[in-house]
């Protein structure tokens, strides 16, 4: 893969693909309108909870504005519904208030244009001067960008394309997706891997290539149906597997025991069931929760107990793991070299359930070894404890993207930077 230094950027339109794909608290339709980035809040406009993908991205950019480049970035957010552009951009998904943090922390202006590939993104684009720096609206608003059919999304990109000289691939959290952004665009145009994607792919090489053993693998998260295919693939390279959070409660039901109204994937259970057996042949130790902190309800100020993993009451749900586990998991870390952890251990977004998932951060970020957290969640929910960024060899920005290399699968947004 080429990086930025093999591109003669100086005096041309570089589009850069980033991923500022934060988390948002919901301010109601904010977006429409033709103002500039820099101009003031409206009230109505989403507030960034974590900005913490936009600083990763912040390197590439302006790198290349201080080489002189005239900075086209586009990105995502969210996942905006409707069948057109007008109806997706009628939601509170605009990239203005990105746009605006991410000229704070460039400390350079930053424009924005409200389309895609309009008018807006064209006559912005063509008045740019070396250095400047523009950010172009959400492309998942264009129905195009994520399309399935590759004539409609090469057009897309065609159009996108033709924004720019040259193009750099830097939003790691999306190269998983065969997105016109990702695939299509960097096969029309000279391009190269910025430096967060390079980072990125260096980190994960690393952890798929005669890692320091003990290797320990800690999963939490949502959905074993997101990370059933990444922990069959560990089996063949981690020594050990800890299972936590959301997901856990189909390992426990796939092992006989009730989980009342926890997060639970049913039609997964015979799947982790062949997983358990499978980890059993070859000698992976996989951990599984012993205690739970209970609630009456999903809900912040639910009233909760810690039960056992076996005992969880019918009409109780698991929101986090309970202290003996806390314990457990810091025990089975403890002799480990190497870690990769994704998918926060309880619903830390919620003060009251948050214990699990802080314990073990502080676990991790006190360990010798080479310690690699992936995950917008889980990077977001280390982040809000206040953990030294540094605290970690590597927190990654992808979740998906750093799960699907994991499990060795091809990354249609790599294979198009790896492609001359
Ligand atoms: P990442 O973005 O780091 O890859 P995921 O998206 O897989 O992580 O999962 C994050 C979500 O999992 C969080 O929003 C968290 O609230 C949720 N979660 C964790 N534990 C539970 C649980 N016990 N019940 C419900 N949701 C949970
Ligand atoms: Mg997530």
């Amino acid at each position: 893969m080429k990086s930025i230094e093999d591109l003669q950027v100086a005096g041309r339109r570089v589009l850069v693909r980033s991923d500022l794909n934060v988390p948002l608290e919901s301010g109601a339709g904010g977006g429409a309108g033709a103002a500039g980035a820099d101009g003031p809040s409206s009230p109505a406009e989403a507030v960034i909870t974590d900005d913490g993908r936009i600083r990763a991205s912040v390197p590439t950019i302006a790198k290349l504005a201080e080489r002189g480049a005239r900075v086209v970035v586009c990105a995502h957010l969210g996942r905006p519904k409707g069948g057109s552009y007008t109806e997706r951009a009628t939601g509170a998904l605009s990239l203005r208030p990105v746009a605006r943090r991410l000229g704070e922390l460039l400390g350079r202006p930053v424009r924005f244009a409200g389309d895609v590939v309009g008018d807006q993104a064209r006559d912005a684009a063509g008045a740019l001067a070396d250095g400047d720096v523009l950010v172009i609206e959400n492309l998942r608003f264009e129905p195009a960008e994520t399309s399935k059919d590759d004539a409609q999304r090469g057009a897309f990109a065609g159009k996108l394309a033709g924004l720019a000289g040259l193009y750099v691939g830097d939003g790691f959290g999306a190269v998983h997706r065969k997105h016109a952004s990702v695939y299509d665009v960097p096969r029309r145009l000279p391009h190269a891997a910025g430096d967060l994607v390079l980072g990125e792919v260096a980190v994960l090489r690393r952890l798929t290539t005669n890692p320091d053993r003990p290797y320990a693998v800690v999963l939490g998260g949502a959905k074993p149906s997101d990370k059933l295919a990444v922990i069959g693939s560990l089996l063949d390279r981690a020594d050990r597997l800890l299972i936590g959070g959301g997901m856990s409660y189909t390992f426990l039901k796939a092992q006989g025991y009730e989980v009342g109204n926890s997060l639970l994937e049913a039609d997964q259970v015979p799947a982790v069931r062949a997983l358990l057996a499978e980890a059993a042949r070859r000698g992976v130790e996989v951990v599984l929760p012993v205690d739970i902190v209970a609630a009456t309800g999903f809900d912040p100020a639910a009233a909760h107990e810690v039960v056992l993993a076996t005992a969880i009451p019918p009409d109780r749900e698991g929101l986090d793991m309970g202290p003996q586990t806390r314990r457990l998991f810091a025990s089975k870390l403890a002799d480990a070299k190497t870690v990769f952890w994704n998918g926060p251990l309880g619903v830390f977004e919620f003060p009251a359930f948050a214990a699990g998932t802080r314990a073990l951060a502080e676990v991790i970020s006190r360990m010798a070894g080479f310690t690699v957290v992936g995950g917008g969640d889980s990077a977001a929910a280390v982040r809000s404890f206040g953990l030294p960024p540094d605290a970690f060899s590597h927190i990654s920005t992808g979740g998906g993207a750093s799960l699907e290399f994991l499990e060795g699968r091809e990354l249609p947004g790599l294979t198009a930077l790896e492609e001359s």
